[in-house]
């Protein structure tokens, strides 16, 4: 099939919309079928790639600022990784097969968010509530079309942080929509690998064994890092203030327990071809971390 896909394209691209879900309100404004019926008739496949999808779209008349808006906010894999809204992401990162999201976002205007395929996004920066499972397709699994109550034509949308709490989340959306970026396409996702570990680090005192995993990690993480690499610094000194050392102290490890091992080695061999490249931010960190712990021991 090389003709238009649709015969309406009355639907536009919505802030933060991949082709996905475009996709599925066009099926919607064009008649009753499910997404998927639809995609396969046109010749989808049921694992679809994102290029195909834009391909079939690209297809229909709408603006090139349209198009460039999908372009975007839809995620292209590469060599391994996911490429969206100009950064770059893991594969553990980036799940296509989230099924999760906020009902009232969706309520308010019917599309999905795609940064709610995002693993570390667990709440709503706008509802400030957790995200919820799809009631929908509840057994299937693998990749899916988004599905909604109604179809919306408005052009409108901003996406409304205005007076949204400066959460982790809040941070991530911000930083997506935030075009004009300069930053290294790693930065978000190099920043998302580090607030866990400073948070679980920060968030609780000295510890010989890891903390199990908790939300509060990701929240302390983001605040301490969220200012830049020195407030960082002052926080570790205040940590490790609260935490004195025991007299026996002698190791970083007697100072900030179990963490000392996830520091980023310090005369890391590093050899391109078996190692992923380190991460730059974790390696700051833990030069901070260090730098602090041989100030406290003294050398
Ligand atoms: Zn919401």
């Amino acid at each position: 099939m090389t003709g238009r896909p649709f015969t309406f394209w009355r639907v536009l691209p919505l802030p933060g919309e991949a082709a996905s879900s475009y996709f599925s309100r066009l099926v919607m404004d064009e008649c009753a079928h499910l997404p998927e019926l639809y995609a396969s008739e046109i010749g989808i496949n049921a694992i679809f790639r994102s290029e195909e999808v834009l391909e079939r779209i690209f297809r229909l008349p709408i603006s090139e600022q349209d198009k460039e808006r999908l372009r975007y906010w839809t995620p292209l894999e590469k060599h391994g990784r996911i490429h969206l809204a100009g950064q770059v992401f893991g594969r553990d990162q980036f799940r296509w097969t989230r099924r999760l999201h906020c009902r009232r976002c969706v309520a308010e205007t019917p599309y999905h968010r795609v940064w709610w395929h995002l693993q570390c996004f667990r709440a709503c920066p706008v509802h400030e509530c957790a995200l919820e499972p799809l009631s929908y397709d509840l057994k299937k699994t693998g990749r899916w079309w988004p599905r909604f109550e109604h179809v919306v034509k408005e052009r409108a949308v901003h996406v409304e942080l205005g007076d949204a709490a400066d959460t982790f989340e809040s941070h991530i959306v911000r930083r997506l929509l935030d075009v004009s970026c300069q930053d290294s396409p790693s930065e978000l996702s190099d920043f998302i690998e580090c607030a866990p570990f400073v948070g679980r680090l920060l968030g609780n005192n000295r510890n010989p064994s890891i903390p199990p995993p908790s939300n509060k990690d990701w929240e302390v993480g983001y605040h301490a890092l969220k200012g830049g690499l020195l407030p960082f610094e002052d926080q570790v000194r205040s940590w490790l203030r609260v935490n004195a050392p025991q007299s026996h102290a002698y190791l970083v490890r007697d100072l900030i327990g179990w963490a000392a091992e996830y520091l980023a080695d310090e005369e890391e061999l590093f050899d391109p071809e078996i190692d992923d490249l380190p991460n730059p931010m974790h390696v700051k960190i833990s030069a901070i971390v260090r730098a602090e712990c041989r100030r406290v021991l003294g050398r």
